[in-house]
């Protein structure tokens, strides 16, 4: 599913998550997603579309209602001109889609994220908690450092969800081993992978050589020093 519709989004709040970490959250006009889906962002500072133009993942799950951009802040004229938007300014949206989904969300489910690659993992996560729904998932997070975007969110959902199993990795290699070390019943489930482009490629393909069902969702512009 995707839509060439464009959209307006008002900021309306900015967050300081952990490290680097921002979360930008925009009012928006009725906009629908799914959880896991992303869509083009322009700021109005270029002519030119690479410098112009970012995609993301809406972080945020849809009863939460406004669209949130969760992203590390680096010196690229994109997320400078982001971070400095002024609550009231607007952007415009494009393209929504995306098959990054939990479709059989009933049953379980390995999530693998490498750092920002939270972000799909956390609409949907956050999408069956406020539905009272259960989540039947196991989540793999690995991060560089112990700073970890929406650790104390992910412990407060685990307190209320017994079934949910949340295993945070700080500093280790990303490897289709540890996967399999860490979710040792994974068999028969589809796993998740989010994150740098290259570490989704390389572990993806390792996953699937074993036998595994893997969907994947690649975030350009990070790789194994700044995820
Ligand atoms: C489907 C999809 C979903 C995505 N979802 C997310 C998401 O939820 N969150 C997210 O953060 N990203 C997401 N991305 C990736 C996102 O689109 C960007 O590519 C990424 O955030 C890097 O953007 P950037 O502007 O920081 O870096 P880029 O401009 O791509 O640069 C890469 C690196 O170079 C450095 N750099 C660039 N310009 C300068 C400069 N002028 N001076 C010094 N250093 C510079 C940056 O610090 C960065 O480390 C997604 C991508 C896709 C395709």
């Amino acid at each position: 599913m995707e839509s060439k519709e464009k959209n307006i989004l008002r900021l309306h709040e900015v967050r300081q998550e952990e490290g680097n970490v921002k979360t930008f959250i925009f009012e928006h006009d009725g906009l629908e997603w799914k959880p896991g889906q992303y869509q083009g962002y322009s700021l109005p500072i270029s002519d030119v579309p690479e410098e112009r133009e970012r995609w993301f993942t809406i972080a945020s799950a849809p009863r939460e209602r406004f669209i949130h951009i969760s992203t590390r802040v680096s010196e690229s004229a994109f997320k400078q001109a982001l971070d400095h938007l002024k609550v009231g300014d607007t952007i415009e949206s494009y393209e929504l889609g995306g098959d990054f989904l939990w479709e059989e969300s009933d049953k379980e489910a390995v999530f693998i994220a490498g750092g920002i690659g939270i972000t799909p993992f956390r609409s949907m996560i956050v999408e069956r908690d406020l539905a009272g729904l259960s989540i039947p998932a196991t989540l793999i997070y690995f991060n560089r450092t112990n700073e970890i975007p929406f650790h104390n969110e992910f412990k407060a959902i685990q307190e209320r969800h017994p079934e949910f199993v949340l295993k945070e990795i700080v500093g280790e290699q990303i490897s289709a081993e540890r996967i399999f070390e860490l979710a040792p019943d994974g068999e028969g489930k589809t796993f998740f992978l989010s994150g740098p482009e290259g570490m989704v490629e390389a572990v993806g393909n390792d996953l699937e050589s074993r036998g595994v069902h893997v969907k994947r969702d690649w975030f350009p512009g990070y790789d194994e020093h700044n995820f």
